[in-house]
């Protein structure tokens, strides 16, 4: 959230990202926190958290929407590299959720994505205000719960306090991220003893 802050300020220190980056983690990668955002060319993570080499574990696929490879390699960052927080991030005027309200023809496996995010178009149906907006809000907000759920490994480390599983959705004219309040109410105690095995 302090990087998001610095990239909205114009005041970015782009940590990390020089050649003593590169050797001082080489051998080794230690993120502490994991992305699950969307492949959008205007939501470079690295840069809009600013953040560098080693920094974030990340996940990209056309409205964030994910299956068993998205979800092996969320598990992967907790288990093996011990990263402690993932964050959803959706964004503003997303193209697949915007597909998922207009249903136009698609060819070839984009129905895959058209159809991941068809459930959350489906809640807003009746919700008053702005229905992409409103859909890409309750898309991440889903796709947060379905993670919180996902047994065996990250539903055990959600309720053990040993992750957090947020979601947040990103502004592409102002660069900031906006983490949604209904993804932070009653989390589960984090237990930075636990976290810290
Ligand atoms: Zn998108």
């Amino acid at each position: 959230m302090g990087g998001n802050r610095r990239f909205v300020e114009n005041k970015s220190i782009k940590p990390r990202q020089d050649r003593a980056a590169l050797s001082n983690t080489e051998k080794g990668q230690k993120p502490f926190a994991t992305i699950v955002g969307c492949s959008d060319s205007r939501v470079p993570n690295e840069i809009i958290f600013d953040q560098g080499v080693g920094d974030l574990f990340i996940i990209r696929t056309a409205g964030q929407v994910m299956a068993e490879a998205s979800y092996g390699s969320i598990e992967f960052s907790s288990v093996a590299l011990g990263s402690k927080l993932v964050v959803v991030l959706g964004h503003q005027s997303c193209g697949a959720v915007d597909a998922a309200i207009k249903r136009p023809d698609v060819p070839g496996h984009i129905v895959t994505l058209v159809n991941s995010v068809k459930p959350a178009a489906e809640k807003t149906k009746n919700m008053a205000g702005d229905r992409l907006e409103n859909t890409i809000r309750q898309n991440v907000i889903d796709q947060v719960m379905q993670l919180r759920d996902l047994e065996p490994v990250l539903a055990k480390k959600y309720r053990n306090g040993e992750i957090l599983i947020v979601g947040a959705v990103y502004n592409l004219s102002t660069g900031k991220v906006e983490f949604l309040p209904e993804t932070l109410k009653d989390l589960p105690q984090f237990r930075a003893t636990a976290a810290a095995k």
